[in-house]
């Protein structure tokens, strides 16, 4: 390519020359041609484009266009997430994980309400106020709703940048990261400044790099380097290492956890309890669960807990859900709730508890393991016809 001097490119990795115009231009120019349609980016509402952002740390595309279509349905912009029943924006969550993110939604949308007057913030200094916004979200609404010179850098960004320079350390630590970023902003000023681009070029030239490391720059030994605008200023491809960048650190081991879980069935009805105003899952309804030693009988545990007798228990098959860097292991037990269900509710603690209807469980925020097991709960009851309880009883809550 070009020979000016890249100002982010240099150093550990031996990058040799790039030319951040010619690269901006190669990149933008490529995803006219190569975008894909999606939902967000039919739009240039910064609320929406918000949403998607968030949604999309940690999450597919695939998986992610549902939930933000349901979502835009629902709550439209920031008054109506400001003003929503917190049930309903986790319902809407409900399957995605990483709770804290649509709590924090919520709260900014609040905080755009009642400190910009409803206004969506147009710099991304002032988004960078907001709870949940770092400078990966600020940078991407600010550019792709504005069309401001803002950088970007999330995974898929270090993984283009770190191979096309061939760039040795951590790209998640410093002095790399901040090279990056440096990097990525000499990029988007160079789309900027470059007025052939057209407009929203900086939009352009930032969803460039999000597309290329999602749909070609993909993480392993196999790029697809055959269909990349920049191959030829390309040094991992040149070396023929592509596979080395970027050099992550390994990852935490996965631990496992155990947990005893409790299905209580009472005239058709089972119970649930509301998890407290701390932890990551605050606000979201389970089955009465409580973690154990990988050993431990989850009979005695939940006996010890409810007061049922080991011998009224149904095993059910273990239910197996990842979290982060934990696999969780529930063994999941199934009984009568007799003679007194709202002493039993009560001895499962922690709050508010409900005994609830299919169909309340399916209208309810569940955490995704407990949706899993009540997704699965009618086949369940179906093999034990002893213990479905007949049909729904009164509702009965309480706290
Ligand atoms: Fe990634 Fe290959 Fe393009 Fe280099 S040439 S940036 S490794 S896709």
């Amino acid at each position: 390519m070009g020979t000016r001097r890249n100002d982010g490119a240099g150093g550990t990795g031996g990058s040799g020359e790039i030319d951040p115009v010619a690269t901006a231009g190669r990149l933008v120019r490529w995803f006219d041609r190569n975008a894909r349609d999606l939902p967000w980016r039919r739009t240039l509402d910064p609320y929406a484009v918000w949403v998607s952002e968030i949604m999309l740390q940690q999450t597919q595309v695939q998986t992610v266009i549902p939930y933000w279509t349901r979502w835009m349905e629902r709550l439209p912009g920031v008054h109506e997430l400001a003003d929503a029943p917190p049930e309903l924006v986790l319902k809407l969550w409900e399957g995605l994980g990483y709770y804290s993110r649509a709590r924090n939604l919520q709260r900014a949308a609040r905080c755009i309400v009642d400190e910009h007057g409803g206004r969506f913030p147009r710099e991304a200094a002032a988004l960078l106020t907001l709870p949940g916004i770092g400078p990966y979200t600020a940078g991407a609404i600010a550019s792709i709703a504005m069309d401001h010179p803002e950088p970007i850098l999330d995974g898929n960004v270090m993984r283009v940048l770190t191979r096309l320079a061939a760039l040795e350390g951590d790209p998640r630590k410093e002095p790399l990261n901040r090279r990056l970023w440096e990097w990525a902003t000499t990029l988007v000023h160079a789309a900027h400044s470059t007025h052939a681009l057209g407009d929203r070029r900086c939009s352009r030239l930032n969803q460039s790099l999000m597309e290329l490391g999602a749909t070609v720059c993909t993480p392993g030994a196999r790029p697809d380097c055959a269909r990349c605008p920049v191959s030829d200023a390309c040094a991992a491809r040149r070396r023929g290492s592509q596979e080395r960048y970027p050099e992550l650190a390994p990852r935490v081991p996965i631990t496992p956890r155990f947990f005893a879980t409790a299905i209580l069935v009472h005239q058709g009805r089972h119970l649930l309890t509301l998890r407290g105003d701390t932890g990551v899952n605050r606000g979201f309804w389970e089955f009465p669960s409580w973690e154990i030693a990988s050993s431990a009988s989850p009979e005695k545990v939940l006996g010890e807990q409810l007061g049922i007798p080991g011998d009224a228990w149904s095993a059910l098959p273990d239910l197996r859900h990842h979290i982060t860097r934990y696999r969780m292991i529930q063994r999941v037990r199934l009984a009568h709730a007799s003679p007194s269900p709202a002493a039993m509710a009560e001895a499962a603690g922690r709050g508010s508890w409900l005994w609830a209807t299919e169909a309340e469980l399916e209208s309810l925020p569940l955490t995704s393991a407990h949706r899993k097991l009540a997704r699965r709960l009618p086949a369940f009851l179906a093999e034990s016809p002893q213990l479905s309880g007949g049909p729904a009883g009164p509702t009965v809550a309480g706290q």
